[in-house]
């Protein structure tokens, strides 16, 4: 992936919420940023607004959650079945690792169920997915352990449109390789 580079700026407001406000930029194809995000977190309000997007990730996020419930094939189900091609990091029965094809950081690995089984997002997670709950999560371990970033990763998931998530099939992000920020945009 040509050099992504985003910075993120964070202002407090006190008691009555925060804004976080974050500029990605793609140098390789612009020398502009290519989006500005604005997130207000007033509980229990919650604001998400956009000025300007040319790679425009909540559009792409609400767009793909209107299929989100219709138990529609994602490409992750064509990964799984190597219809297309992935870097996989780790396989097993039940959990497919590829890297993710728009990397965040040096390390970028998504961690997938085979079997969605409902879940689609975090969110639908009920007492049945317990256990390959469990399973994903070692299994980002064990990811972690492969790419040599065991000594400082970040496990992310992405639940439901307002999170940006894009593929409705529930996947860990696994990153790392850099030094990470906190809070996340
Ligand atoms: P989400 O935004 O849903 O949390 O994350 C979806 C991730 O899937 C994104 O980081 C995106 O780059 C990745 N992705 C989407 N399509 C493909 C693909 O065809 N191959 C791979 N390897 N990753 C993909």
């Amino acid at each position: 992936m040509a050099a992504l580079t985003s910075f993120a700026l964070l202002r407090n407001f006190g008691r009555t919420g925060r804004i976080v406000a974050s500029v990605r930029a793609s140098p390789g194809l612009s020398p502009f940023p290519t989006s500005i995000n604005f997130l207000t977190a007033n509980p229990p309000r919650r604001y998400l607004c956009r000025a300007s997007a040319k790679h425009d990730e909540e559009a792409a996020s609400k767009a793909a959650a209107i299929n989100a419930d219709t138990g529609a094939p994602t490409i992750f189900d064509k990964i799984i079945a190597k219809e297309i091609p992935s870097a996989i990091v780790y396989e097993d029965d039940k959990v497919l690792a590829f890297k993710d094809i728009n990397p965040q950081a040096p390390v970028h690995v998504l961690v997938i169920p085979k079997f969605r089984d409902g879940l689609t997002e975090l969110g639908k997670a009920e007492p049945r997915h317990e256990e390959i709950l469990g399973q994903l999560l070692y299994a980002a371990r064990i990811v972690a352990e492969k790419e040599g970033i065991l000594d400082g990763f970040r496990v992310v998931i992405n639940s439901g449109a307002s999170a940006c998530q894009s593929v409705y099939h529930l996947h860990l992000h696994v990153i790392g390789g850099r030094q990470m920020n906190w809070p996340p945009g």
